[in-house]
């Protein structure tokens, strides 16, 4: 198990498989892009495999949860699902993507054994898309995220980011939308992640505001705490239900106390939160020889070190050094 001081287990894997994008999110990564991780530090795809198998086999991971950077560029992206598919235990496995290209492998991923999909999508309108992506390419999202629908990855989940003056005026055409679509929408609090380091409290669209919003257009009522468990959305039936629209608070409401997540980076580093300030190396034991007993009480040594919370409120916060795309979000 993968068990820390505060009592909280981890059995939900995050697995970044490559720090590179095709899009651009402000609140992400800057327009010029980053110096990407240098291929020999990446995890090969089967390096990915035996770690998430030591995941599943020896440390009590449940949930698989594919993710980056873009995870759809990464070409052993089928191979490795297929791989995972096939573990016993089976953890269940899902994909967080921009969408970008899903309709072109959404299907075969289904077929290759990968249960959801969460995409990630923060306007409906075109001009919005490009300046806050700096890319043309919300057709080939709305289509994307469509496939997924079709190929059975659902509920398909998406992701919206508010960011002030942007696009914090869209957030009912958003949930308009994704009833529209039997999508689950669900807002993130934006976080002090981004690689240029511009996030700042005080601009930020929080849960609040959201529900305020929302509740202008629509019936919101709490959907039963006791359900929430571990997932950080916190979720409301729209009227009456059942369709649900959840808020992830990380920062005004932190779910830290509750967390059940374990992160591994594209270059094998465990870490044991998005705003952890310290990683411990899997890709350098594994390549000089350790057995998967010794990687697993690595990553249990390093888990059982996990901070109570992210802090993200107290006066000594210090941003992580890697952007939320090199980490995995
Ligand atoms: N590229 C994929 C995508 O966009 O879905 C996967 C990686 S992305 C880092 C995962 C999620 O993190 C996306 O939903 C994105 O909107 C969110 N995200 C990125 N930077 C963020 C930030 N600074 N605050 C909150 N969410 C952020
Ligand atoms: Fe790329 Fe996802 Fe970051 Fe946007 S949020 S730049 S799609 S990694």
């Amino acid at each position: 198990m993968l068990a820390d001081r505060y009592g909280r287990i981890a059995t939900d894997l995050r697995v970044s498989l490559t720090d590179r994008c095709n899009l651009r999110c402000t609140y992400c990564m800057p327009e010029e892009g980053l110096a990407w991780l240098p291929k020999p530090e990446l995890l090969t795809d089967d390096e990915v495999i035996r770690l998430v198998r030591i995941g599943a086999e020896r440390l009590g991971i449940r949930e698989v949860r594919f993710t980056g950077g873009e995870p759809l560029l990464r070409r052993g992206l089928v191979d490795i699902v297929a791989a995972c598919a096939q573990l016993d235990p089976r953890p269940e496995l899902s994909l967080t993507t921009n969408a970008v290209g899903l309709t072109r492998v959404a299907a075969t991923l289904a077929e290759a054994g990968l249960d959801r999909v969460n995409g990630s999508l923060d306007t409906l309108r075109a001009d919005r898309f490009e300046r806050l992506t700096h890319r043309r390419r919300l057709d080939d999202v709305l289509a994307g995220l469509a496939a997924a629908d079709a190929a059975g990855l659902s509920p398909v989940k998406v992701n919206a980011v508010l960011m002030r003056d942007v696009n914090d005026d869209e957030a009912p055409d958003l949930l308009a939308w994704a009833l529209d679509n039997g999508y689950e929408l669900r807002f993130i609090e934006q976080m002090p992640l981004d690689a240029q380091h511009a996030w700042n409290r005080a601009d930020m669209v929080t849960a609040g505001d959201i529900l305020a919003a929302l509740q202008e257009h629509f019936e919101l009522t709490p959907d039963t705490p006791e359900e929430r468990g571990s997932a950080p959305a916190e979720r409301w039936l729209v009227n009456g239900g059942p369709a649900r629209v959840g808020i992830i608070a990380s920062v005004t409401r932190p779910f830290c106390g509750t967390c059940d997540r374990t992160r591994l980076t594209a270059d094998g580093q465990v870490r044991t939160c998005l705003f952890a300030r310290e990683e411990s190396d899997l890709r350098g034991a594994m390549r000089a020889g350790a057995s998967d007993e010794e990687l697993a009480e690595r990553w249990r040594i390093a888990m059982a070190g996990k901070a109570a919370g992210h802090g993200i409120d107290n006066p000594e916060f210090l941003q992580p050094d890697r952007p939320m795309s090199a980490i995995g979000g």
